[in-house]
């Protein structure tokens, strides 16, 4: 659900027209709706009822401080996979201590200023990176709290650019290898062990994943507990899928009832964390772009777009399918099944295909699910300034970041004397 409707014809945003934005702050932009932002935080909240938990907004899903700011402000944790995101979540009013570090290359900097600015725990995915962690707060005088991630190698039956849960990935540590790095880590100095953590892969749309790897990660908390090692909380990661097209993926409660049954049929109360990133921000944001022109050869008809593969390039990198509906039905339009393609020049450039659409040059359309890896995964790709993003608010809308200035995209650039 969210709170992208048409009123009378006219798509809006909460109360607010699209048109009323574009007006403003001109094509392509990014809208989100601070409202289903909140609608969703509190879906993952409330569907764990009195079990204890936590929630972790998984920054890399959608980091403006606008977003970090309204989900802050509900008291969210974070989930964050850098340097620049803690400084984000810092800047936009998040509390470290309710954030985790996760991610499988933390620089020795990185390490630091997240210990410095005392960051609630580290996901650790090597040894190497635990000794690292203890070394450097043994420098600080502090003590790290740390899970492992351990990688259940269980099919999240996604993308496989997104699946994160197999032996063949690059992410967290086998059950042998975890166990060893767990007794390991409570000789060291600078580490207190908090829990297990376990991130299988994101755009999930069946339990079944979810449940094995759980089964897998209560089963090796047990093995922990067998050496005198207490978790004292699980981190599940996130993951849950949102519907772009055809999928009906779990909803939180569905998805929560799954995590909480199985704690509760092993007499566990152990708290759980979790790291939603795209069910929280993924159907709060849409794309707004202006139709540039209509072209046809004897193949196809391409409705040439404003809005290109630098500004999503999911429909490039993941063969991912978002809706594109016009923002006002133009009954003069030229119907058809277009192509949706961008001015940039890449054959990947698309944002949909094979779509009906009645449109004529200089309508709108608006491209849903956006929200997360929308902007965040933008470039500026045949040096093209990354669009507005605008957050509304009820009646009311906001430039959340002004789109960027040509000259801007050079900077730090120089030429040789
Ligand atoms: C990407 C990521 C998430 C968020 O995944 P979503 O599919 O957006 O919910 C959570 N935890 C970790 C460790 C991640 O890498």
């Amino acid at each position: 659900m969210d709170h992208f409707n048409f009123i009378n014809s006219r798509l809006h945003a909460e109360d607010v027209p699209i048109s009323n934005i574009v007006e403003a702050v001109g094509t392509p932009c990014f809208v989100y709706s601070r409202a289903t932002l909140e609608r969703h935080w509190h879906a993952f909240d409330r569907a764990f009822g009195d079990y204890p938990h936590r929630i972790h907004y998984a920054v890399k899903a959608n980091s403006n401080l606008a977003v970090l700011n309204v989900l802050a402000r509900l008291g969210s944790g974070f989930d964050i996979v850098s340097g620049g995101e803690l400084a984000r979540v810092i800047r936009a009013g998040g509390d470290p201590e309710q954030t985790i570090f996760s991610g499988v290359c933390k620089q020795d900097w990185e390490i630091t200023e997240a210990l410095q600015s005392g960051v609630g725990a580290f996901n650790i995915e090597s040894e190497g990176e635990l000794e690292s962690i203890s070394e450097i707060a043994t420098r600080l005088n502090v003590r790290a709290a740390v899970s492992v991630r351990i990688n259940p190698d269980v099919d999240a039956r996604t993308h496989a650019y997104i699946s994160t849960g197999l032996k063949q990935n690059k992410f967290g540590l086998s059950e042998e290898r975890a166990l060893e790095t767990y007794l390991r880590a409570r000789e060291m100095p600078g580490i207190l062990i908090r829990g297990v953590a376990c991130h299988i892969g994101s755009q999930i749309t069946e339990l079944a994943p979810y449940r094995d790897a759980l089964e897998k990660v209560l089963d090796f908390a047990e093995r922990l507990a067998g050496h005198a090692i207490e978790v004292k909380e699980i981190d599940f990661g996130g993951g849950l899928g949102v519907r772009y097209n055809d999928e009906s993926p779990p909803d939180p409660e569905e998805y929560a009832r799954q995590i909480t049954e199985q704690m509760r049929s092993r007499g566990l109360t152990i708290p759980v964390a979790i790291e939603p990133g795209r069910g929280i921000a993924g159907n709060a944001g849409i794309l707004v772009t202006r139709v540039h022109s209509l072209k046809h050869n004897e193949q196809s008809a391409f409705c040439i777009v404003d809005a290109a593969m630098n500004d999503l390039i999911r429909p490039a990198l993941y063969q991912a399918y978002h809706e594109i509906v016009e923002v006002e039905k133009n009954e003069e339009g030229g119907h058809n099944r277009y192509d949706v393609v961008g001015p940039v020049c890449e054959s990947a450039d698309f944002i949909g295909k094979h779509r009906d659409l009645s449109v004529w040059p200089g309508d709108l359309l608006a491209v849903r699910t956006v929200g997360a890896y929308g902007f965040v995964l933008g470039s500026n790709y045949n040096s093209r300034s990354r669009p507005t993003e605008v957050m509304v608010d009820g009646g009311e809308f906001h430039v959340v970041r002004a789109r960027e200035d040509i000259g801007a995209l050079m900077n730090g650039e120089s030429i040789l004397p």
